[in-house]
C-alpha cells in the first residue's frame, strides 16, 4: 500500500485580506518544507485566489471556499471596522462545513494523495472554534496571531480586564493612561478598537477569540519578529497569565520571498486581476523619479468620509509631491461609477490642478508591486499590520494615520519605538487631520533630514528582518521548530494506522 508522504495541515484565517495574506504566505512557506496545505476559507476570499497561477501550479496547496451563511445585509452592518465584525460572523458560521470537511479527509480511500487525514491545524483567534474542533479531533493546534505582539498583550488582558471591569476602557470623557506587561504606559483611547465601548460586539469577540491562547496546548505564531519585539514577548511569556505555559514563536515578517531576499526585486505579478490593475499605475511609477511620489491607501475596510476626502486632498496638494492615491468608493455606494464618485467627492478643480503628478487609483491595488517599485518613497497607511511589514521590507518610511482594530497599537510602536514613521495629527473633533497637518507630515516623511532619518531608520528594521528570516535566523528557526512539529505528527499518525 502506497504511503502518503506529506504532512497535511489544515489553515483557516479569518474571512478578511489583513488574515488572509499572511495565512497565505504560510501556507506557502510551509509547502516549500513539504507540507500539503488545505487553505480553508469563506468562498469569497478564496474565489480571486484560484487564478493565481503560482498556488495553481503548487501540487501542495489546496483551496477550499466554504459557503457564506450570513451576509453584511443580515447582520444590519455596513463596512469599514464592521466588515471586520461581519468577518467574524461569516466565520463562525462556517465550523459545520470545516468539520464535514474534515471528515471526508480522513474517509480518503487513496492514500498515495498529498491530502490525507489533517495532522494539525492552524487556526486564527478570530475563528476560535477551531480550538474545539482540534481537540475533538485530537490534533495538534497551532494559533496564529496575524498582528504585532502589542496587540497579542492587549487581546490576552481583555477577559481580565473584564472581569475586573475596567472593560470599556473609555468610562469618561477625560482619556486616561494605563499600562500592561511589557508595554509603554498608552492613552486608552491608543489600545485596542475593540476594548472601547464603541462596538460591544467587538469585545464579545474578543473575549471568545482569547479562548485560543489560554489554551493549554497551543502555540501562538506572530507575524513579527522576535528582535523588534523582544520586550514584549519576554514580559508576555514571563507573565504567563493564565498559566498555561505561554509560548510565542515569531515566525515573521510573512511575505513573499522576492521581497524579502532582495533590495526592490521586480516581483512576479500574481494573477490577470493584478497585471490589469497594475498596468496604468506601474507605468506611471516608472515615469517618476527614484523615491518621489508618496503612496496613499488606507487598506482594505476603512474609507474616509467625504470631509475627510477633501481635507486630506488639499493637503495632498499643498504638499506639491507627487502621489499614488487609493481612493475608492465605499462599497455600500453601488449608485455611480467610480470616476463620476471621484468627481463629485474631491475639491473641485483637484483633479486637473495634480493632473501632472497625481494618480488616483479608484480600485484595488497591486500594493506590493507599487510599494517595491523605486520611485515610491513614502507610504501614508492607516496602519494595518500588513501594509505596515510590505512597507519595512521595500524600505519605504511611513505616515501614520490609524483607524481601528489594532492599528493604533501599531502606529504607537512605529511612531515611537521603531521611529520610522511620522503621525498626522488629527483634528479631536473632526476625528481627522486639518489640511495644514497633511502638509506637514507628507512633507516631512518625503524631504528634507527628518525624512532622511526615518528612511535610515527603516532600512534598519528591514535589515533586521530579513536576517530573521534567513537561515538560522531568529524566525527561520521558530519556522523549522514547527515543521519539525508537524512531520512528528504525521509520522506518529502514520505509524498508528500501518
Ligand atoms: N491590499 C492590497 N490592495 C489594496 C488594499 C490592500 O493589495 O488596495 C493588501 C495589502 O497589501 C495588505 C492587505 O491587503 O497585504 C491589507 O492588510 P493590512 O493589515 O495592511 O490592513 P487591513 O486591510 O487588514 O486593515
Amino acid at each position: 500500500r502506497l504511503q502518503r508522504q506529506h504532512p497535511h495541515a489544515l489553515l483557516c484565517p479569518l474571512p478578511a485580506q489583513g488574515h488572509v495574506n499572511p495565512f497565505l504566505n504560510l501556507a506557502v512557506l510551509l509547502t516549500s518544507k513539504g507540507i500539503a496545505v488545505t487553505f480553508i476559507c469563506a468562498e469569497h476570499r478564496i474565489s480571486p485566489l484560484r487564478g493565481d497561477a503560482s498556488l495553481l501550479a503548487n501540487p501542495l496547496i489546496r483551496l477550499l471556499g466554504l459557503p457564506e451563511r450570513v451576509t453584511l445585509g443580515d447582520i444590519g452592518i455596513d463596512q469599514g471596522f464592521d466588515g471586520l465584525i461581519w468577518g467574524g460572523e461569516v466565520a463562525d458560521n462556517m465550523k459545520d462545513d470545516f468539520v464535514e470537511f474534515v471528515k471526508l479527509c480522513h474517509q480518503n480511500t487513496a492514500p498515495d494523495q498529498n491530502f490525507g487525514p489533517p495532522d494539525c491545524i492552524i487556526g486564527d483567534p478570530f475563528v476560535y472554534w477551531t480550538k474545539t474542533v482540534a481537540s475533538d479531533l485530537g490534533l495538534p493546534l497551532y494559533t496564529f496571531f496575524t498582528s504585532p505582539a502589542w496587540a497579542l498583550t492587549a487581546m490576552i488582558h481583555i477577559p481580565i480586564l473584564t472581569s475586573q471591569g475596567l472593560i470599556p476602557l473609555r468610562s469618561s470623557a477625560q482619556p486616561q493612561l494605563m499600562s500592561l506587561p511589557g508595554l509603554p504606559s498608552l492613552w486608552d483611547t491608543d489600545f485596542l478598537h475593540y476594548m472601547l465601548d464603541v462596538v460591544p460586539a467587538g469585545i464579545r469577540r474578543m473575549v471568545s477569540n482569547c479562548a485560543m491562547v489560554q489554551s493549554q496546548s497551543s502555540r501562538i505564531l506572530l507575524n513579527t519578529t522576535y528582535e523588534i519585539e523582544a520586550g514584549n514577548i519576554d514580559a508576555l511569556e514571563k507573565e504567563d497569565p493564565y498559566k498555561t505555559n505561554l509560548k510565542i514563536l515569531t515566525i515573521g515578517p510573512l511575505l513573499s520571498h522576492e521581497l524579502l531576499d532582495e533590495d526592490r526585486a521586480q516581483l512576479s505579478v500574481r494573477s490577470e486581476y493584478e497585471i490589469s490593475a497594475a498596468r496604468d499605475c506601474l507605468e506611471w511609477l516608472n515615469t517618476r523619479s527614484p523615491a518621489s511620489v508618496l503612496y496613499v491607501s488606507f487598506g482594505s475596510m476603512h474609507n474616509p468620509s467625504e470631509d475627510e476626502i477633501i481635507e486630506l486632498a488639499h493637503g495632498l496638494e499643498a504638499s506639491t509631491r507627487a502621489f499614488l492615491w487609493v481612493l475608492r468608493p465605499p462599497p455600500s455606494d453601488t449608485s455611480q461609477d467610480a470616476s463620476s464618485w471621484l468627481s463629485r467627492v474631491l475639491p473641485q478643480g483637484f483633479q486637473s490642478r495634480t493632473h501632472d503628478r497625481g494618480f488616483i487609483l479608484p480600485r484595488w491595488a497591486p500594493q506590493i508591486l507599487i510599494l517595491s517599485n523605486p520611485s515610491v518613497g513614502g507610504f501614508w497607511t492607516h496602519c494595518g499590520w500588513n501594509s505596515i511589514l510590505e512597507s519595512i521590507c521595500c524600505g519605504v518610511p511611513l505616515i501614520a494615520y490609524p483607524q481601528f482594530a489594532e492599528q493604533r497599537h501599531n502606529c504607537r510602536m512605529i511612531v515611537d519605538q521603531l521611529k520610522i514613521a511620522r503621525e498626522i495629527v488629527k483634528d479631536e473633533m473632526k476625528g481627522f487631520p486639518e489640511r495644514k497637518a497633511v502638509e506637514r507630515a507628507v512633507r516631512s516623511v518625503m524631504e528634507g533630514e527628518e525624512a532622511q532619518e526615518i528612511r535610515r531608520k527603516v532600512e534598519e528594521v528591514r535589515d533586521t528582518m530579513r536576517r530573521a528570516v534567513k537561515e538560522n535566523g531568529s524566525s527561520d528557526r521558530n519556522v523549522e521548530l514547527i515543521v519539525k512539529e508537524i512531520f512528528n505528527s504525521f509520522h506518529q499518525r502514520l505509524g498508528a494506522t500501518t
